[in-house]
């Protein structure tokens, strides 16, 4: 399968000439699968230029949200298959006791934040809540489950043919016992990430940053390198990046997980970037 970022960014977007090679859109990953198959994690605002670059061919995409946070759909208007009639868009989103989807995501598909209700769209959407057993969708088989973040949050894992992802873009495992050497199961996400080939992981802060911000719902370098190593991964994409922080400084960051990470292959994420998993 191939992964693409279109957004990496948390909280709102970031541009200039200082944000150049992470990028500046808002959270939005692509996963192809070898048979066509399209999922697309998040619809923060980089789902508008994945829109664009989609072939006419594509007749039904899957948008996987973690949450509704606004980083995380605020592209969703702005993506030009869901004004197509023939176009089957799947959402799926974490279920929440107080709110079904619809009436979530109805928040923003209407005036006066949006100008088209959620069922004028001329697309074919369905809702349905995340899957919480591993699910076909196309070629592609996904899984999601609860994470530590603020609100009804899902991370997914996503798998073809022995390749695995892992998608874990708002997370504070620290808040539950990460470093503890208990029973692995009970650290938030584990088994998501356990042994993917790549995790796709918050990782919004430094130390000190985190410091202040305890309870946020984001990791800090050493964290998402506890985690990784932890669930003993391939690779870590390092994503959610901070609206404050430039290239340099994020490239500073990805080096103090790779430290922090010995035998695990890190980077950050980058925007239009493609990885073959
Ligand atoms: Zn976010
Ligand atoms: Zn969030």
């Amino acid at each position: 399968m191939k992964v693409t970022f279109w957004g990496t960014r948390g909280s709102i977007a970031s541009a200039g000439p200082a944000t150049a090679r992470y990028g500046g859109n808002t959270a939005s990953v692509q996963v192809m699968g070898r048979d066509g198959t399209c999922v697309v994690l998040d619809a923060g605002t980089g789902i508008r230029s994945l829109g664009y670059a989609l072939e006419d061919a594509v007749d039904r995409i899957d948008i996987l949200l973690s949450h509704l946070h606004m980083d995380h759909i605020q592209g969703l208007g702005f993506f030009g298959p869901l004004f197509a009639p023939k176009v089957e868009v799947h959402i799926w989103g974490p279920p929440s006791a107080t709110l079904d989807l619809r009436a979530r995501l109805t928040r923003y598909f209407s005036p006066p934040l949006f100008p088209v209700q959620l069922r004028d769209l001329p697309s074919r959407v369905e809702l349905h809540n995340a899957p919480d057993v591993p699910t076909a969708i196309g070629g592609l088989l996904v899984t999601s489950a609860t994470v530590i973040h603020p609100g009804p949050t899902v991370g997914y894992r996503i798998e073809e043919d022995g390749a695995s992802v892992a998608y874990l873009p708002d997370h504070e495992p620290a808040l539950g016992p990460i470093g503890l050497p208990d029973d692995p199961a009970w650290i938030s996400g584990f088994e998501l990430a356990s042994e993917v080939s790549l995790l796709v992981h918050d990782a919004q802060y430094f130390p000190d940053e985190r410091a202040t911000r305890v309870g946020w719902g984001h990791s800090s370098t050493v964290e998402v390198a506890a985690f990784a190593r932890r669930a003993r991964v391939g690779r870590v994409a390092c994503f959610h990046h901070d609206p404050a922080h430039d290239d340099a400084t994020i490239d500073r960051l990805v080096t103090e997980v790779g430290e922090a990470a010995p035998g695990i292959t890190v980077i950050g994420a980058r925007e239009g970037e493609t990885l073959e998993i």
